[in-house]
């Protein structure tokens, strides 16, 4: 199925990062409409945008860093509306700080689209070194895969920010993908036996079978014995080696294990 609803973009980043600058010139010309979601709160805008025929809701979080206290309830909130976060940051940074890495890990956990701006790009003198220090700091920040879009830009100076809307359209058809259970089959036959977990109690764990249950976040369920024995370094080694096989690039895929009698058993038979 074709994901023709509008794409929601949640844009978030500490004060001053430049979310105002990027959101206005995102926009440019272009006249803008204040949307009415009855969800939306005063701290949290919506804007209706068109962009090359396709539409998008830019979710405006600015007011919600305003506050004293960062409400990090009204920021998730914002977030599980959205199918792609952006999180803005500045080129300086030595670290990621603890709620972004919160932000980050609750978007990831939540099988949203990511996509990281190393804004005031222009700042910055050794351009090549930096962007590697950068992408690191941010990688190394995170336990988990990093499933994410890293870009550098001025939201002063760049003109290129359809770029933003680009990368977006992609990442969404990249969540409407559906593979083929008898391909994933082979895929999982593959890989475990090439490499297979480790034995429970001197029992092997058999894979019986994979199909994928939805998108949004691609999701796919694995039958087989012992099932919620197996070790969550197995399911991020499955996971990855998933991503990379079938080409979901930077989006969370999730895999559920399952040990009910599989239920296509007969048709594969
Ligand atoms: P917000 O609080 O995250 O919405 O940040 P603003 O958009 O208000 O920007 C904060 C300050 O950073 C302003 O003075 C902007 O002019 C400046 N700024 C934003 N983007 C850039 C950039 O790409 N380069 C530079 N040098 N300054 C920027």
């Amino acid at each position: 199925m074709v994901y023709e609803k509008k794409i929601r973009l949640c844009f978030i980043g500490n004060p001053n990062v430049g979310k105002s600058s990027l959101i206005n010139r995102l926009l440019g010309a272009n006249k803008l409409k204040i949307s009415k979601n009855p969800g939306t709160t005063k701290e949290i805008t919506e804007i209706i945008h068109n962009c090359k025929n396709r539409g998008f809701i830019l979710i405006d979080t600015a007011g919600v860093y305003k506050k004293k206290n960062v409400d990090f309830i009204n920021l998730t909130k914002a977030i599980k509306s959205c199918d792609i976060v952006i999180l803005i940051l500045e080129s300086t940074i030595e670290r990621l700080d603890r709620l972004n890495k919160r932000l980050v890990n609750y978007s990831l956990n939540n099988g949203k689209g990511l996509i990281v701006i190393f804004n005031k790009w222009d700042l910055i003198k050794n351009k090549k070194i930096i962007k590697k220090k950068l992408t690191n700091i941010f990688k190394f920040s995170l336990t988990q895969i990093i499933s994410a879009e890293i870009m550098f830009i001025s939201a002063l100076k760049d003109i290129r920010f359809n770029k933003i809307f680009e990368l977006s359209k992609k990442i969404i058809e990249t969540f409407n993908k559906k593979i083929q259970t008898s391909r994933l089959n082979k895929w999982l036959n593959y890989v475990t036996k090439l490499n297979p977990p480790s034995k429970i109690k001197g029992k092997e764990i058999k894979f019986k079978y994979i199909t994928q249950i939805k998108n949004f976040p691609p999701t796919f369920i694995i039958f087989s014995n012992y099932s919620s024995k197996i070790a969550l370094t197995y399911k991020r080694f499955l996971e990855k080696k998933l991503k990379n096989f079938f080409k979901f690039g930077n989006i969370p895929i999730f895999i559920i294990f399952d040990s009910t009698k599989n239920p296509y058993e007969k048709k594969n038979n």
